[in-house]
């Protein structure tokens, strides 16, 4: 589904609420619905129905970020996000799941229960915003709201078949979302085609004073200077992420993306980064992400908002709602975060991934000098059945090519996942990353890869 196919059609909204509301029994991929009044402002996205993640606050709105310390928190504001969504006339008609506190990549810890893939109901439709991006694989919405930190956008835009877009650090503000991390974290979206993720950046972007990291990169129209013509530009494939695949069948679709950019002129060239950096990159951010989450949900003990547990003193009533309020994966991370910062490890353990983390950063920043794009498979494999465990591995398939999207994070470049094919019926998508507030030259990259594979399932 596309925007313009709701585009100023007052029963879009209300068609698609139906359909949500449907939906809930097969996917499980909404917290809250939301009931359209049926009146909407004039605007670049006048009564296209949109989803949002659970961590965004909604005035009056139940907003639980999939935790059950906040199950009954209601904000007295919204996200400067949902105001600018509104202004351009956008119905939100969901609150959408998510991994609790977004700590997760394939949408099995929400208090609310897992989320289905819309492609096989028995598959993880990929975290932690998968509940929005579920919302669009089903033809739902057009499109919805997520928020990535670690990939969290990207990993279930990829097992979902759709466009997943996580812009530069600050250009889209994030005042009103529940944190993650704060130093990784992005607002991010998902569309079906490109000219969408074009026009819902446009809505999207731009300063908030309300955010102190929020960017003031002048207002860009993505949609209008759109183009698919790349001749001449610049693409770096990641071999390493290549050659951390172990299944040919998705080598070879990547193969095809890059014949469509050659055949369009691009130039193309394979890249190798220093291993031990690029193994580094998620244990590095998983470190400074779990330790940024701790500094952020001290606060969350179930007073003033949230649910408070009984208790004889504040000490014993913090202490059952924390321990009641938390699902055991989030409080492993709190544990690893905790770790990191106590004061006999923060120098070897927390220090040292920051030192870690300029190092990846500027090795890629740096190749990216004389390049315009760089490219890989978003993910090593298909969505994975929900009943498969969730592990960290310590192999290069999951280090390098399961979790080489963090390095966007790391760095504040913006990245992309789109579709490139499917294995055993199950999508699998290609990731276009590009220089720092350079969404223009990406989204021409994968303007151009669509065209063509359009043609390709045509023919
Ligand atoms: N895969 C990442 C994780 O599990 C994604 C988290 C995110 O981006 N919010 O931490």
């Amino acid at each position: 589904m596309k925007i313009t196919d709701c585009l100023n059609r007052k029963e879009a909204a209300f068609r698609a609420y139906e359909k949500l509301l449907e939906s809930q029994k097969d996917l499980n991929a909404v917290i809250t619905p939301i009931a359209p009044s049926g009146s909407f402002s004039d605007g670049k996205l006048s009564g296209v129905p949109i989803a949002v993640k659970d961590n965004v606050s909604t005035k009056g709105i139940l907003t639980t970020a999939g935790s059950a310390i906040l199950q009954n928190n209601i904000p007295v504001f919204d996200a400067t996000i949902v105001e600018r969504l509104k202004r351009e006339g956008a119905v939100i008609i969901a609150k959408s799941s998510l991994d609790e506190l977004s700590m997760g990549s394939r949408n099995l810890t929400s208090f609310f229960g897992e989320v289905h893939n819309p492609h096989d109901l028995s598959r993880v439709p990929g975290g932690s915003s998968g509940g929005s991006a579920a919302l669009v694989a089903a033809g739902i919405v057009p499109a919805a709201i997520g928020s990535d930190t670690g990939d969290s956008v990207r990993k279930p835009a990829s097992y979902c078949g759709i466009i997943g877009v996580k812009p530069t650090y600050g250009l889209i503000s994030r005042y009103g979302i529940i944190p993650y991390a704060a130093s990784l974290d992005t607002v991010g979206y998902f569309t079906t085609n490109v000219k969408d993720a074009c026009r819902m950046l446009e809505v999207l972007a731009g300063h908030d004073e309300k955010d102190m990291t929020s960017s003031d990169h002048r207002k860009e129209n993505y949609e209008e200077e759109l183009t698919s013509d790349i001749r001449g530009k610049k693409v770096l494939i990641m071999k390493d992420v290549l050659d951390a695949i172990k299944d040919e069948r998705i080598r070879r679709l990547f193969d095809n993306v890059i014949n469509i950019l050659k055949k369009r002129g691009a130039l193309v060239e394979e890249v190798c980064f220093d291993k031990d950096l690029l193994c580094a990159a998620f244990p590095v951010y998983y470190t400074i992400a779990n330790a940024e989450a701790v500094i952020h949900h001290v606060n969350l003990t179930g007073i003033p908002s949230g649910k408070k547990e009984e208790g004889e003193d504040y000490e014993e009533i913090i202490t059952a709602s924390r321990t009641k309020g938390f699902g055991h994966n989030t409080k492993k991370r709190f544990m690893i975060g905790a770790y990191a910062l106590q004061e006999e490890n923060r120098e070897k353990v927390l220090v040292k991934a920051r030192k870690i983390r300029k190092q990846i950063s500027d090795m890629v920043l740096k190749k990216m000098e004389s390049a315009d794009v760089l490219l890989a498979p978003s993910a090593p494999k298909i969505a994975p059945p929900i009943k498969e465990k969730a592990r960290i591995e310590t192999d290069e398939e999951f280090l390098i090519a399961d979790n080489h999207m963090v390095i966007e994070n790391l760095s504040g470049m913006p990245g992309m996942s789109m579709p490139m094919g499917k294995v055993e019926g199950m999508p699998v998508g290609v990731h276009i990353a590009a220089k720092l507030f350079d969404e223009k030259t990406m989204f021409s990259v994968a303007k151009a890869i669509e065209e063509d594979s359009v043609k390709m399932f045509c023919e």
